[in-house]
């Protein structure tokens, strides 16, 4: 059944045994109950390897997580030892900053929290009070957000990664040297140093240090494929390499329960009665020198050309004729209105060639990105949720956003151009060959310093992103 993912589904003889007290979830997080109504059969089932170290992770977390004895024991170990060397921490720990928007941030959550179960870390989240209502907790009787009072809350203050590995005359190696707190930056910049993160004598050197402080918006977990001890693990709990996010966000990602009556809603009222539900994922970079003409025209050749959407019928002036058409729904999602209402008006009363009634439906249009705003939050995570449970998806190349829906629904997009710049010739869309998030900056160096020029070659099972240059993805 379909709830044979992740889903903590109490009703689900699997899910069953992936929640430690079914019970006092049906209470508090109501999508972790209804979702398998929504959802179609999962034909990706979680491996009796991943539910094994998922079960582990949970009880190290109810241990260490905040509200513990073990919790405030570790910190203040950590907090007065100068090195991570006399550090009696009990328990470690991984602070996830997540950086960007809502989909940057929760590629980069979901790989952060595979690293943490790789490391036998705790994750903890810093979350903005924006997305405190997003998510309903993911761990049973504990909480993932880290605490005000965390003594670096203000993590500029510490000792960043790269200084210890750009510093070599103070030998990384030594254990002595090493403080107990160290921020480690995976944050998609212009000139990303190298920083050796996936190789065998970095991960060795973080793992003496008791508390990681990473800041991220990326998907960089083919960085931990990338490392040959992850990489063992990472296969065995994954028997499907590109199911990757599709698992961890599932199992992550619950919506609260006012974002769950957002999704319910709009599902009942529009998406409910389609015999097909096509989720149009719209984001233009530069809308100021992105003419939306030239936006139409792109989704217009990639939908009508791939038979995702039907030719209006020119020749009959009498939409609907014909008895028992099935009705295609179109959710569109996009900060400007303009794209769903044209294509609301291009299908509305008219017959298609194929019989078929096409109603498109757009949720919200926030004009623009905001930044810390509650509502704002709530509707892109609505909405990226509601693309995740249509049936055909077109998203945005490069986008995170659609990265998110894709991998959430278990779904191959097909990829529109990522229009800049004035650009009106495009190439056309393709279809991705992978569930999983392109990670956008993979390492460029082999960890004895050498350029990697062929990532597919040397890395199996990593290849190029279509969506993005330079990218990889798991496949
Ligand atoms: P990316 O920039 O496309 O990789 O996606 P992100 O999610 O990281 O950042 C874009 C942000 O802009 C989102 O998190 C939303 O805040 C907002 N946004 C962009 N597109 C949409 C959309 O279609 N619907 C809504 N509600 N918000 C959007």
């Amino acid at each position: 059944t379909s709830n044979a993912s992740l889903t903590n589904d109490p009703t689900s003889t699997s899910n069953a045994s992936l929640t430690n007290d079914p019970t006092s979830t049906s209470t508090s997080c109501i999508s972790r109950l209804q979702s398998h109504l929504y959802r179609k059969p999962s034909p990706h089932k979680p491996s009796p390897y991943l539910i094994y170290k998922l079960r582990n992770y949970e009880e190290l977390h109810t241990r260490c997580g905040p509200n513990t004895r073990a919790y405030r024991r570790s910190m203040m170990n950590i907090v007065n030892s100068n090195n991570s060397s006399g550090n009696a921490a009990m328990c470690k720990y991984l602070v996830c900053v997540p950086v960007n928007g809502l989909g940057n941030q929760m590629i980069s959550i979901a790989a952060t929290f595979l690293y943490a179960v790789l490391t036998d870390r705790v994750l903890l989240v810093r979350f903005g009070e924006d997305k405190y209502h997003l998510f309903c907790e993911p761990f049973l009787n504990s909480t993932w957000i880290l605490p005000k009072n965390f003594p670096f809350w203000n993590y500029k203050l510490v000792q960043t990664y790269q200084t210890i590995i750009l510093n070599k005359d103070r030998g990384i190696n030594s254990k002595q040297d090493l403080p107990s707190t160290l921020f480690l930056n995976l944050q998609h910049t212009k000139n990303h140093p190298d920083k050796f993160f996936h190789c065998h004598h970095s991960q060795h050197l973080l793992s003496n240090v008791p508390l990681l402080i990473l800041k991220s918006d990326q998907y960089f977990v083919p960085a931990l494929f990338m490392n040959p001890s992850f990489n063992s693990e990472i296969t065995k709990m994954f028997r499907e390499r590109d199911t990757v996010f599709y698992h961890l966000g599932r199992y992550l990602f619950h919506p609260s329960n006012e974002v769950w009556g957002l999704i319910r809603k709009f599902y009942e009222e529009h998406l409910s009665k389609a015999d097909e539900r096509i989720g149009l994922q719209i984001r233009v970079f530069a809308p100021d020198s992105t003419p939306q003409e030239a936006v139409m025209d792109l989704i217009l050749s990639c939908t009508i050309k791939n038979k995702l959407l039907p030719e209006l019928d020119t020749q009959n002036s009498m939409p609907y004729t014909t008895k028992n058409q099935s009705l295609k729904v179109v959710l569109v999602t996009s900060l400007n209105e303009e794209y769903g209402e044209n294509l609301r008006k291009m299908y509305e009363n008219k017959a298609t060639v194929s019989g078929e009634v096409v109603r498109v439906y757009q949720a919200s249009h926030e004009e623009h990105q905001k930044h810390h705003d509650k509502m704002h939050n709530m509707k892109a995570w609505m909405e990226m949720y509601l693309l995740s449970l249509c049936d055909v998806l077109v998203t945005t190349s490069a986008s995170t956003f659609g990265y998110v829906a894709q991998s959430l629904g278990g779904l191959r997009p097909w990829l529109l151009y990522k229009l800049t710049n004035n650009a009106t010739h495009f190439p056309a869309c393709q279809r991705d060959f992978s569930l999983e998030p392109c990670y956008h900056i993979p390492p460029n160096h082999y960890c004895n310093g050498n350029i990697i020029k062929d990532y597919v070659s040397t890395f199996l099972y990593l290849r190029g992103c279509n969506d993005f240059s330079n990218g990889v993805k798991l496949v």
